[in-house]
């Protein structure tokens, strides 16, 4: 097989999945080329949390302008896409807590992100199951999906052609692949923590748990994080566990989340599922009456400085590269996609595109 195309994307993930939709709407022709379902990978794995992020300033940049894409997206979903608009709790345990969540209030209030404080009698009125906290950081404009259903109707919507097969290598022809060569003018690597396969890339597998519960609808009425959570997301290389949990559109309660190195080791560790499970239980003390269904793990595509990879290799022009999300992939894979689609047909740029470019990894 030798077929010819406009651009071949690399992995039918929700990254690889929006960037064909967008590269479509730019006339071009496109394939999608993965052995496996659209949306099974960390896509399927995942929370759904739509969510702004500041753990820098070009992740504040990314998923403000990321959410703003899903807001105009999310009303065009089917059912399917199991939307729903909790907002985020970002809990303070403490009175430190409460200084963490005014600098976030303000930083959000600069971005012109809503956000309001909220003490610990209003955060008791709107958790009820929250046992008493310092206060949170309320921000209304998160929502929760389910994100494989979406990579699947970004990918209908594309009229892509998928071929189901393996990519073996990329080059100046195109995209070798289990099934023989794609010809392309470019590829868009959106392999996920495979990435690396292709191309010399600081990404490694990043582990998570996650357990969900049987149903029981209006239990919790926002995603609800621990203000740490950053902290475990970010601060360490070591194995963590954070407090975050999400009421999903099912009425099941969705228990996150735990943050490992561990090469690609598929085995759910009891350990750290007891520990994530605990942690969730020790803020909301009535989750232990709910019975967990399912536990599974994911593997994010984690990056050295926590920021995604989107933009030309060095040196190989033709050759894109959208992988690196980490945690943050489903939330940022809409302006990811416009920024694909900025290097790869030059369309204006939703947001600078320098922070994300692989050759800052060259110096
Ligand atoms: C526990 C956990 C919780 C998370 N929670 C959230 C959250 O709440 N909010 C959020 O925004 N993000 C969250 N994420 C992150 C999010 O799930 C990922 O960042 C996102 O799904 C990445 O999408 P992707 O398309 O880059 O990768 P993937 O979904 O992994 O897709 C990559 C695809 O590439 C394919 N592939 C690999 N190698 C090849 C090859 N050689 N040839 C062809 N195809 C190939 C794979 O089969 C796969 O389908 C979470 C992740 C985990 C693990």
């Amino acid at each position: 097989m030798v077929t010819q195309f406009d651009v071949v994307v690399v992995g039918a993930g929700i990254v690889g999945c929006a960037c064909a939709a967008r590269l479509a709407r730019e006339g071009l022709s496109v394939c999608v080329v993965d052995p496996s379902p659209p949306g099974s990978g960390a896509t399927a794995a995942g929370m759904g949390h739509l969510v702004v992020m500041d753990d820098s300033a070009a992740q504040l940049e990314l998923t403000i302008a990321s959410l703003r894409l899903w807001l105009d997206l999310l009303p065009t979903l089917p059912r399917s896409a199991e939307t729903i608009s909790p907002g985020t709790l970002w809990v303070a345990e403490d009175e430190a807590g409460m200084e963490a969540v005014e600098s976030k209030r303000t930083l959000y209030a600069n971005a012109g992100v809503a956000a309001q404080t909220w003490g610990p009698a209003r955060v008791h009125e709107g958790e009820p199951v929250l046992r008493p906290v310092a206060g949170a950081l309320h921000v209304p404009g998160d929502c929760v999906v389910y994100p494989p259903t979406i990579a699947a109707k970004l990918l209908a919507d594309s009229r892509a052609t998928l071929v189901q097969a393996t990519a073996t290598a990329i080059n100046g022809d195109g995209c070798e692949t289990s099934q023989g060569l794609l010809r392309t003018r470019w590829v868009v690597n959106c392999a996920g923590a495979r990435a690396t396969d292709f191309a010399p890339l600081p990404i490694q597998p990043r582990k998570g748990h996650l357990a969900i519960t049987e149903r029981r609808p209006g239990f919790l009425r926002h995603q609800v994080v621990e203000l740490g959570y950053l902290a475990s997301a970010h601060g360490s290389d070591e194995a963590s566990v954070a407090f975050n949990v999400q009421p999903r559109a099912t009425g099941q309660v969705l228990i996150g989340s735990s943050r490992e190195f561990a090469g690609w080791d598929p085995a759910i560790r009891r350990t750290m599922l007891a520990k994530m499970i605990a942690r969730a239980v020790s803020f909301v003390p009535e989750l232990a009456t709910l019975h967990v269904v399912r536990s599974w793990v994911g593997f994010r595509a984690a990056t050295n400085d926590h920021l995604p990879v989107i933009g030309p290799i060095p040196d190989q022009p033709s050759h894109i590269v959208a992988a690196g999300h980490e945690g943050l992939g489903i939330t940022t894979s809409l302006a990811t996609a416009e920024l694909v689609a900025h290097h790869v047909c030059g369309v204006e740029p939703v947001i600078s595109p320098e922070p994300y470019l692989p050759g800052r990894f060259a110096a």
